[in-house]
């Protein structure tokens, strides 16, 4: 029986296995990581890639390993560390440095051998164990589990735009979408008005293919997508002070900077509207018709787009992650979960004896960057701070 099993290998996942090998004692050949990609962080590398985006928008001191320095030791000493590897303010990582960075935490704590390919489709809590059955037929055993599955999985359509079915309307966040250089050549609408929406209309923008972007709102600037009051005590205090689920989750929704991006993307956006290579339409696309070549679309303003390609970058569904696996879970086991039916855990993260949760799923006790690599953290310090007799 393995002493830990985390489900899902991406950026939360990693992390806690990082900081539970690293700092906890647990010993590597005691603890697995369950994710159907190919390799750990697979969803975080097709996402971040889908935007374009060159650098993260969080600072350095945000990273996968133990010791918040270590990114910034990992460029090298100030005055020989190779150009571009950061980005002001706050020293934001390039997307390639960071992903550098990555494969260093990954392979600094052989977390490479501990991925077990799957993915979980049941959950079984025993007396003195966890089953987790995955869709390749494997029964895994364990003393406890981090539930670490995210919400990547689950990209956010609107209800315009079908599913997929058609082939030129695709998610930038759905499985296998890549940014492909011949889309710079046609023309686009990006729908959405946050950082992704942004970063995609500039990637394409380089070509000679105009691009639209359609947004319910007007272009909005924050540095971040939460105040970084939230991730210590000035704001957090009164958070933990509120027992209310409900008013926890208005403080989330308040606290969340939603469909916003850093001074830097906005410049680049002014930038590319005045130079005519991006129009930013403050509406709502209200009909499609179907099937036809160019896509033909009307927006609430009353104007009529024509394009070759329709690029959804409405992030992800607000829903609560893990889909029928979690729905299950929570039916068999009678775990609590909030009137927005996201779980209610205690101060480490544990939504019973055995089950550990992170990132969204934690997010009513760890507040509004629970989702973010901040969140991670904080969410390895919860659980590596419940002390259990792990090893
Ligand atoms: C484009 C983009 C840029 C971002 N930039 C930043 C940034 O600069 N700074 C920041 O702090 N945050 C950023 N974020 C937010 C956040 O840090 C990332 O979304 C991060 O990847 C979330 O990590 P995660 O581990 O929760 O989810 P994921 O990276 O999605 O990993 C979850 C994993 O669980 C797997 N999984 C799901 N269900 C199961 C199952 N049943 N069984 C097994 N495995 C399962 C998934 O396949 C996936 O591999 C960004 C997000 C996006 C999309």
């Amino acid at each position: 029986m393995l002493g830990w099993l985390i489900i899902g290998g991406g950026i939360h996942g990693a992390h806690i296995a990082a900081r539970l090998i690293g700092e906890a004692g647990v010993l590597p050949g005691r603890l697995r990581i369950l994710d159907p990609g190919v390799r750990l962080l697979e969803r975080w590398n097709a996402c971040s890639a889908a935007t374009g985006m060159r650098h993260l928008r969080s600072p350095a001191v945000h990273h996968l390993d133990l010791d918040p320095a270590s990114l910034d030791r990992f460029a090298g000493t100030p005055l020989r560390r190779a150009p571009g590897l950061f980005a002001h303010p706050y020293a934001r990582p390039s997307l390639a440095f960071f992903n550098e960075h990555c494969d260093h935490v990954i392979a600094t704590y052989g977390l490479a051998a501990l991925h077990v390919h799957g993915r979980a489709e049941r959950i079984e809590l025993n007396r003195d164990r966890v089953l987790v059955r995955t869709n390749e037929g494997r029964t895994l055993s364990a003393a406890r589990i981090v539930l670490a599955m995210g919400s990547s999985d689950q990209p956010a359509w609107p209800a315009w735009a079908g599913r997929g079915e058609d082939p030129c309307i695709r998610h930038v966040f759905a499985l296998g979408f890549r940014l492909a250089e011949g889309m710079r050549r046609k023309q686009v609408i990006v729908v959405g008005g946050g950082i992704s929406a942004v970063q995609v209309a500039l990637w394409l923008a380089v070509g000679e293919g105009r691009v639209h972007i359609v947004c319910r709102h007007a272009p909005r600037e924050h540095q971040f997508d939460t105040d970084p009051g939230w991730l210590g005590p000035k704001l957090m205090r009164g958070f933990q002070r509120d027992r209310d689920p409900e008013r926890r989750r208005a403080l989330i929704g308040e606290a969340r900077h939603r469909g916003s991006m850093p001074a830097d993307v906005m410049d680049a956006l002014r930038r590319a509207i005045s130079a005519g290579k991006i129009q930013w339409h403050r509406s709502e696309v209200c009909a499609l018709r179907p099937g036809s070549e160019p896509l033909r679309v009307r927006l609430s303003s009353g104007i009529r787009l024509s394009a070759d390609r329709i690029l959804l970058a409405t992030g992800f569904e607000t829903k609560r992650p893990g889909g029928l696996l979690v729905d299950r879970l929570i039916e068999d086991a009678a775990l609590p979960c909030a009137a927005c039916g996201y779980p209610l855990v205690d101060e480490h993260l544990r939504w019973h004896p055995r089950v550990f949760t992170t990132g969204p799923l934690a997010e009513l006790e760890l507040g509004p960057a629970a989702r973010n690599i901040a969140g991670a953290r904080r969410a390895a310090d919860r659980i590596v701070a419940s002390r259990p007799s792990w090893v």
